[in-house]
């Protein structure tokens, strides 16, 4: 079969040359893909408005022989998400959301799971006004995903001494992957302490909610802006901490914010 094809969420694109244009798609299906989309601009116009950043659509593909990238032939809008791009602030929670996946997706590994966050995320993106409701949405997105990754943070006991963690001078640890008692975070090597993240009593017990309950009403959630802040900051610093890179899009959102 020389063409396939699959739904997916495109979630980068940029220019080479003057008339094509690489596409990074996440299917259901595959996982994530690059593409290409050879004279979007000029010839296929028509396909150009199905391959905006963060369409949903059906993809027909024309598999390559030399094993160079596949070429998009055929695309048909599902969704378009139109909403996410009116806003500059909910745009640049989106490209957090797209670059996190950019970077630590393997090309053409299935992540159906992953795959049904990103659209739920999208979705309550594209229709909550409040600033801080889409702050709760990509938080609750990057932190089921890195635990669909195998990468799940611990917001229980003390890692170090297991002891149960009491109110007030609490730590995550990057490293280690979950909270540290006010003891243990005491010792005092270099390297231990440059993982070390302040957690306030308000962020840990948001965290824990947001880690713990799958399928959770993301909409009972309240708590202040600057609790919403913390957790959000912590995970984006984990996710960092992952990746061993920043993410870029997070100045991207102070700009805007
Ligand atoms: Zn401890």
């Amino acid at each position: 079969m020389r063409s396939y094809k699959t739904k997916a969420i495109i979630i980068k694109q940029y220019e080479v040359g003057e008339a094509d244009r690489i596409i990074v798609a996440f299917s259901r299906d595959l996982g994530l893909i690059t593409l290409s989309a050879r004279g979007v601009r000029k010839i296929l116009a028509k396909l150009k408005g199905h391959l905006e950043l963060f369409n949903y659509s059906w993809l027909l593909i024309h598999k390559s022989s030399h094993g160079s990238i596949d070429t998009i032939i055929g695309a048909e809008t599902i969704h378009p998400f139109k909403k996410l791009r009116l806003s500059l602030e909910s745009t640049s929670r989106v490209y957090l959301i797209s670059e996190f996946l950019n970077r630590i997706l393997p090309e053409r590994e299935e992540h159906q799971e992953i795959f049904k966050l990103l659209f739920y995320a999208l979705k309550e993106i594209e229709n909550e006004i409040k600033r801080e409701r889409r702050l709760i949405i990509s938080s609750y997105f990057l932190l089921r995903a890195i635990k669909e990754l195998g990468y799940s943070p611990h917001f229980r006991e003390c890692i170090r001494c297991q002891a149960s963690l009491k109110q007030g001078g609490n730590y995550f640890d990057l490293g280690g992957a979950g909270t540290v008692c006010p003891e243990c975070s005491a010792i005092s090597e270099r390297e231990f302490q440059a993982r070390l993240k302040f957690i306030s009593d308000g962020a840990l017990v948001g965290l824990r909610i947001l880690s713990e309950n799958k399928g959770l009403k993301l909409s009972k959630i309240r708590a202040k802006r600057e609790i919403l802040e913390e957790m959000a900051n912590l995970i984006e610093n984990y996710v960092e901490y992952i990746l061993e890179a920043e993410l870029k899009s997070r100045k991207f959102i102070k700009q805007v914010d």
